[in-house]
């Protein structure tokens, strides 16, 4: 058997600055991902799952890999409107999900950035939201799973069944089998509208301390940061928390919970289609023009935006990012990486601090900076510490390229000097060894035996696998 030339194709990681050209499958059920992996068997080739392709860099591709794409698998499978237990196919994604239980009253307990992601995708990187604080990852809200093995067997896998496994599969980038089916517990709201807080934050020192004071109080904390601010203004920025609303808060529950409502509207200002947005900031896709971006955001919520109190639906308030479809592209022709590392509370300011110092002595800023608080969870590959993460985007030119991946690499062995953890769903630079070095008791190792055990031809890889895990 030969694998059709004509199922090659050319995929990317989300950030564009990785490619590789892989024979893409599309299942739709279980049968035929357990024909393409006979196939890939077969013929010998490695496979690589892939779910919605929202990981910034390596963890989808594999170069000449079968690629299982899971994003046809959309169904919902089960869902009770009164525990607000929902059981998905892995391909649904986060817009599916909440599309779906949001005019029951419920709203999934952890949401990404954008919408996009795939469940499947999701379970493998164990995502975390906003309120990551207070509700961990979205592992912790994962009630049972099943796993497809490479050879085709199939079990279901909870905290009460196969704990170890259900601990390891999620989290482990996809190198133990393919997420078939998922069920989840999803959070009550009362409400499709989000109480927000905006404060000013004038160094990194009173950053970390506001976003420290204010996680217990607030569902969701998240800060950004004017990675250009330097000296005694470097880490200054503005932190955005929110709270769901009580039974009562809202005079119209019904109608804000519908999915209509929540609808990002397709203008911005009420003029400028959302389509067109990113062409607009493109001619300030350079180091002056998001100087002054990143200057002018900071004085307007340091200013108007001081201590204001407003209300935003869910929707708007959690894919802010979605705001602007495509804004990724202003970063063409060699699109951008994302660098997120995890420092333990106690040495966050001196680490962050010098990774901001670091990027700006190097020439080279982060454009858009985000901090989260964070605690540990149960997961054997997780990336979550008691502390601090800072995501920090960068563009990627073909000079800078080699200076990038090594700025990423000063970067992680502060983390890992401080006791800290890398996040795979977004990088693509950090060196295997450092990643490695990150766990202190031989996590990678374990997961190193489970595959042996579960995978033992090592059929499933990724790019981010052979380079992370060695
Ligand atoms: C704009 C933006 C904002 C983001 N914000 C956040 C955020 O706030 N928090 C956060 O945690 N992440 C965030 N992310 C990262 C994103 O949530 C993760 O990369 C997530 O894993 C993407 O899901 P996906 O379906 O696109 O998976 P892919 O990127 O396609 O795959 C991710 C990994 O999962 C594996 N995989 C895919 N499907 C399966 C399956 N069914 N079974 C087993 N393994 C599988 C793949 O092999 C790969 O290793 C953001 C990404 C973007 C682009």
């Amino acid at each position: 058997m030969v694998l059709p030339g004509d199922r090659l194709e050319p995929l990317q990681g989300w950030g564009m600055a990785v490619s590789s050209a892989g024979y893409v499958y599309r299942p739709s059920t279980l049968d035929q991902i357990r024909a393409v992996l006979e196939l890939a068997g077969a013929e010998g080739v490695p496979v690589v799952l892939r779910g919605s392709g929202c990981s910034y860099g390596d963890a989808a591709l594999a170069p000449e890999a079968v690629v299982l794409d899971l994003s046809r698998m959309t169904r919902v499978l089960s869902w009770d409107p009164e525990a607000g237990i929902i059981e998905v196919e892995p391909g649904v994604t986060i817009a599916g999900l909440w599309r779906y239980a949001l005019g029951d009253g419920w709203w999934p307990a952890v949401v990404t950035g954008t919408m996009e992601p795939a469940l499947g995708g999701c379970l493998a990187m164990n995502v975390h939201g906003k309120n990551c604080w207070q509700r961990g990852t979205i592992g912790d809200h994962c009630l049972e799973l099943d796993l497809l093995r490479a050879d085709g067997t199939l079990e279901t896998l909870s905290r009460e069944h196969e704990p170890e496994l259900f601990h390891a599969v999620i989290g482990s980038f996809g190198q133990l089998g393919v997420v078939t089916r998922a069920r989840l517990r999803l959070k009550r709201v009362h409400s499709g509208l989000v109480e927000v807080r905006a404060l000013a934050a004038r160094d990194l020192g009173s950053m970390l301390e506001i976003v420290d004071r204010e996680k217990d109080d607030w569902e969701y904390v998240v800060g950004w940061i004017d990675a250009f601010a330097r000296g005694r203004r470097l880490g200054r920025g503005l932190i955005h928390l929110a709270r769901h609303l009580e039974p009562g808060e809202d005079q119209t529950p019904a109608q804000s919970l519908r999915v209509e409502h929540q609808d990002l509207p397709s203008t911005i200002a009420g003029v400028v289609p959302r389509e067109l947005v990113w062409r607009g900031l493109r001619p300030l896709t350079n180091r002056p023009g998001m100087r002054l971006v990143n200057l002018a955001k900071y004085l307007l919520g340091s200013t108007l935006g001081h201590e204001t109190t407003y209300r935003q639906s869910l929707a708007e308030f959690s894919f802010l990012l979605d705001y602007v479809p495509g804004w990724k592209r202003i970063y063409l022709p060699g699109g951008l990486i994302q660098h997120q590392s995890f420092v333990p509370v106690a040495s966050a300011e001196r680490v962050l601090a010098a990774q901001l110092e670091l990027c700006r002595r190097a020439g080279m800023p982060s454009f858009l900076a985000v901090l989260k608080r964070h605690r540990p969870d149960p997961f054997l590959m997780t990336h979550a510490v008691d502390g601090f993460s800072l995501a920090l985007d960068f563009p990627v030119t073909a000079p800078s390229r080699d200076r990038l991946w090594d700025l990423v690499r000063q970067m992680a062995e502060l983390v890992v000097e401080a006791g800290g953890r890398f996040y795979p769903a977004k990088d693509v630079a950090v060196p295997g060894e450092l990643y490695r070095a990150s766990f202190a008791d031989g996590q990678p190792a374990h997961l190193a035996r489970l595959k042996d055990r579960l995978d033992p031809e090592h059929r499933l890889t990724s790019a981010l696998a052979s380079r992370l895990l060695g």
